[in-house]
């Protein structure tokens, strides 16, 4: 590699390389894609006159050349056009490349389109040879520099170039060997006790080893050098880590790197020397502050090597006040002509400041909020461009509690993290794990804070789950039980995070592959955002916005996140089309919805609603009547429920739409399990034992998640769906009669044929009319259907007679559109991931090439028979951005997700309709 081979004919005249210095430069920050992320910014730099050392960017179209061609040069390109701007290099520092009196040194490095930090290869130093160390050392007065350029330069260029490096952190770096021999053989510890002379023996060692590995001197002619150097730098896009993170960030392998050759500046020349990086702003907390560190007499690598503790910026105002002065004009001009945060790389040599590299500055959720709202109210950019700026999933940052970053981290370096599961409810949770819900009760009732853990959820742990500070459970997919449960109660949820090994009996939670044993009570954090799990505790804080909106702890004019939070919510109302609306079956947490901005509720599991207290029993007792009239008991005893609850929706949820669903019932999520649960129930309801087991073993489905549920339930037992829109009627008409109006949505389940749809509206309606009667009062109300069997989608038209609004049910039509279960694929969708089946977790953002085809051919079909048919979605990605722009492009009318969402929701809503 380190000898290009020049063969391949001439394309055209094609500009290959583009020159930068003070003032001018061939590129500019709009070139990334032929100059690289750092070429097109130095370029940039230099069009606007910041002190940018000169150099010329190889452009990408070479790398793409390079590997198109047998991994060969355009031609001239090493005859003609580097040597061409060389020389414009030299003199413009008055220097030559190689010489003995005064040497130009160069630094190579590689930048492509994206930033890939750290994954290529950079060669500093390069020019230097037995003659030009002589001369850099007249130059600069200071041998001992020169040497150590020197050592430096040759151990770079051995490991990087002549390939020396070992192949794995086990071998040992040869030139490390060489180093630490010469220091033990003179009794010092540090590279910078090292003298003149004994660097001389050090590099002579150098070249020996590279000599007996190589069977090749190390080369002596700078051009040689050069050539080798661009060539390991092109090669290095396509090294083993290279490719690893490519895959990992969707960075294309045909976008190819640049090459960015620049004359060197050295921090390391003595006292009036430095390195250093900078934020424009704090990076972490967003703030309008410098932020940054620097090294004296230091050279780049030393910095990020952390081997030194850096100074922090400030102390630059002490060290050097010009310098301090002119970099923080340079920061206000960046600032100013990007128009957002920028990091900067920056050396001072004697005393002169020049700038190496800015782009884009990276940053947390919290920061990215506030330097958009900042920037906004400074002028810098508008409030669309604010609202562009910010991720959605950023406001997570906001909402959620999270880790304190830094034990977290340490809590990893530790080996603390021992499995990874979905990120099924997002947020940091520390605490004591307990493995039922009556342990979890009681070790809260001692103050502590409760992880749940569970091998899958039923309703039998929703006490449990509301009062954990967490859940993670062992089986079940992004919309089993547990992981919707969760996220609708705002609770941090791991589920399906399979490398787990529970234990109930023993009270064990083992960790596959990991050798780990908690025992109950013992510490485990989650982090819901990322789906680790990390034993012990790592300290939380809480969100700001949630003490103002919700605990109410902290008053608004006290929260200045609160007030960025607040006014990016009134910028994303201002712009977004889609409504959002809330899946909600609590009037608390309805309320909790209504504050974090939903405009509705858009779906209400009425099954959901006997979670609670000894509901579960009624609910129960129904399921399992052998006849109408067991059934009819045990609904009466549901009525007053089922009332009282519409009521408080209703009454929550003001002149707001509220959409119910008739029941849904996959009747294994609420069957008794266990034989202790069974007994229990017999005494309860007042039935023998063996009739129950009796009873279960009939209703024993081998699909239960395509049996007898949603419709049909209500099809063949419709005393159910009567006492429902009994309790919704009766509910809307007291609220009436408090002189209120209220307009329910009744929404029928698991439709697949129009018939369903019209034999449950007969129910309906009838029912409907007769609680009218009775009540003496008239309720306006609609009748609608859920669109999560495949067939419903493709017979919408037909279905859309029947029918006075749509509700994508997309967790369902996901399940059967992709005959994938949704409890179980927590199993196998990770590896389908990595694989790119699936690039995303189609339970999580919508599978839009196949499911998204059945919604929008739903939509289009339902829209031909009513021009006006009211259109949502309730599947969990009704909170998912990127299926929100998918739902804004097809013209629903709103989305619907939990009532944490709502604000991302909000923000995924504006900025689909400012992209469109
Ligand atoms: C759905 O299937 O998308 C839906 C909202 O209903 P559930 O999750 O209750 O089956
Ligand atoms: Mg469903």
């Amino acid at each position: 590699m380190p000898n290009p081979r020049v063969d391949s004919p001439s394309t055209s005249d094609k500009q290959y390389i583009y020159n930068f210095s003070g003032g001018t430069a061939d590129g500019d920050a709009s070139m990334k894609n032929l100059l690289g992320g750092k070429g097109a910014n130095l370029a940039e730099m230099a069009n606007i006159g910041l002190p940018v050392p000169p150099g010329f960017t190889i452009s990408t179209e070479v790398c793409t050349h390079y590997y198109d061609n047998q991994q060969t040069y355009p031609a001239g390109l090493f005859e003609k056009n580097i040597p061409e701007a060389l020389q414009k290099i030299e003199e413009q520092l008055g220097k030559k490349f190689g010489d003995a009196d005064s040497p130009l040194l160069l630094s190579v490095r590689s930048g492509s389109r994206a930033s890939m930090p750290g994954m290529m290869d950079t060669i500093l130093n390069l020019g230097l040879n037995d003659r030009s160390v002589e001369g850099l050392a007249k130059k600069s007065g200071n041998s001992r520099f020169a040497w150590d350029c020197y050592r430096r330069f040759v151990q770079m260029y051995g490991d990087v170039v002549l390939g020396l490096k070992p192949a794995d952190s086990k071998q040992k770096d040869p030139f490390e060997e060489i180093l630490d021999a010469r220091k033990k053989a003179l009794g010092k510890e540090l590279d910078t006790d090292l003298e003149t002379e004994d660097l001389k023996q050090v590099v002579s060692a150098y070249k020996t080893a590279i000599k007996e590995q190589t069977g090749k001197n190390f080369p002596e002619d700078p051009m040689e050098q050069l050539q080798g150097a661009i060539s390991a730098v092109f090669g290095s896009w396509n090294n083993e880590r290279a490719i690893v993170y490519r895959k990992l960030n969707n960075i294309p392998s045909w976008w190819g790197t640049a090459c960015n050759v620049q004359a060197m500046v050295f921090g390391n020349m003595g006292e009036r020397s430095g390195t250093g990086v900078a934020f424009t702003r704090d990076a972490a907390s967003g703030e309008n502050i410098f932020y940054g560190e620097y090294l004296i007499n230091a050279q780049g690598e030393d910095v990020v090597a952390g081997t030194r503790t850096p100074l922090k910026i400030n102390h630059l105002k002490e060290w050097n006040p010009g310098i301090y002065q002119e970099l923080d004009n340079i920061r206000i001009r960046l600032e100013k002509h990007y128009r957002d945060m920028m990091d900067v790389e920056f050396t001072i040599e004697n005393g002169n400041l020049f700038m190496l590299q800015c782009r884009v500055g990276k940053r947390t959720g919290l920061a990215a909020i506030r330097i958009a709202y900042d920037m906004c109210k400074e002028g810098l950019i508008g409030e669309k461009e604010a609202l562009q700026r910010i991720e959605p999933e950023q406001l997570n940052q906001l909402l959620r509690p999270v880790f304190d970053l830094r034990q977290k981290q340490m809590a990893i370096d530790e080996g603390r993290l021992l499995a990874i599961g979905l990120n099924a409810g997002p947020g940091a949770a520390t605490g004591n794990i307990y493995f039922n819900a009556a342990d979890a009760q009681e070790a809260k009732d001692r103050g502590e804070q409760v992880i749940l853990v569970r091998i899958e959820t039923s309703p039998e742990d929703i006490k449990g789950m509301f009062i954990s500070e967490g859940i993670l459970t062992q089986r079940g997919g992004m919309t089993s039980h547990a992981a919707l449960v969760a996220r609708q109660m705002g609770k941090v949820c791991v589920a399906g995070c399979g490398s787990l090994d529970i234990d109930y009996t023993q009270g064990t939670l083992r960790v596959n592959g990991h050798g780990t044993i908690l025992h109950q009570g013992d510490a485990l954090s989650l982090d819901g955002t990322t789906g680790e799990v990390i034993a012990g505790t790592i300290t939380t804080r809480n969100s700001e916005v949630i003490e103002v909106i919700t605990d109410q702890t902290l008053k608004p004019e006290d929260a200045p996140v609160w007030q960025i939070f607040d006014q990016f919510m009134q910028w994303a109302d201002k712009y977004r089309k889609l409504q959002v609306r809330a899946n909600s079956d609590q009037p608390d947490q309805a309320e909790l919805a209504v504050k974090l901005g939903a405009e509705g509720i858009g779906l209400c599991r009425t099954e959901h609603m006997f979670f609670g207290g000894n509901r579960i029993d009624a609910m129960r007792e129904m399921i399992l009547a052998e006849n109408p009239e067991g059934r009819k008991a045990a609904l009466e005893k549901l009525l007053p429920f089922q009332r009282k609850d519409f009521y408080g929706l209703f009454k929550a949820m003001g002149s707001r739409p509220v959409t119910i669903r008739l029941l849904d019932p996959p009747l294994h999520e609420f069957l008794p399990a266990t034989d202790d649960e069974i007994i229990d129930l017999a005494k309860k309801i007042n039935r023998p034992v063996h009739e129950i087991t009796h009873r279960i073993a009939s209703l024993h489905e081998a699909n239960p998640m395509l049996g007898l549920r949603g419709c049909r339930l209500g099809i063949i037992h419709p005393e159910i769906p009567a006492m429902q829109v009994r309790a919704i009627i009766e509910a809307a008409c007291m609220i009436k009669k408090e002189g209120y109006d209220i307009i329910p949505e009744i929404m029928v389940p698991l439709v697949g044929a129009v018939r369903e749809l019209e034999i449950t509206g007969e129910i309906i309606h009838k029912t409907a009319r007769s609680v009218m009667a009775e009540q003496e009062t008239g309720v306006q109300y609609l009748v609608g259907t859920m669109i999560e069997v495949p067939r419903a989608a493709v017979t919408s038209g037909e279905i859309a007679k029947a029918a006075d609004f749509f509700s994508y049910g997309t967790n369902d039509l996901t399940q059967m559109g992709l005959g994938m279960s949704r409890d179980d694929s927590g199993q196998y969708l990770p590896a389908y991931q990595d694989l790119d089946i699936f690039p995303r977790n189609p339970f999580a953002s919508l599978d839009i090439e196949g499911v998204g085809s059945l919604v929008k051919l739903s939509a289009k079909e339902g829209r031909n028979v009513k021009k006006d048919l009211k259109l949502g979605i309730c599947g969990e990605h009704g909170g998912d951005p990127a299926t929100i722009e998918f739902c804004n492009t097809i013209g629903l009318n709103y989305v619907s997700c939990s009532p944490f969402r709502i604000p991302v929701a909000r923000l995924a809503a504006a900025r689909a309709a400012l992209q469109s």
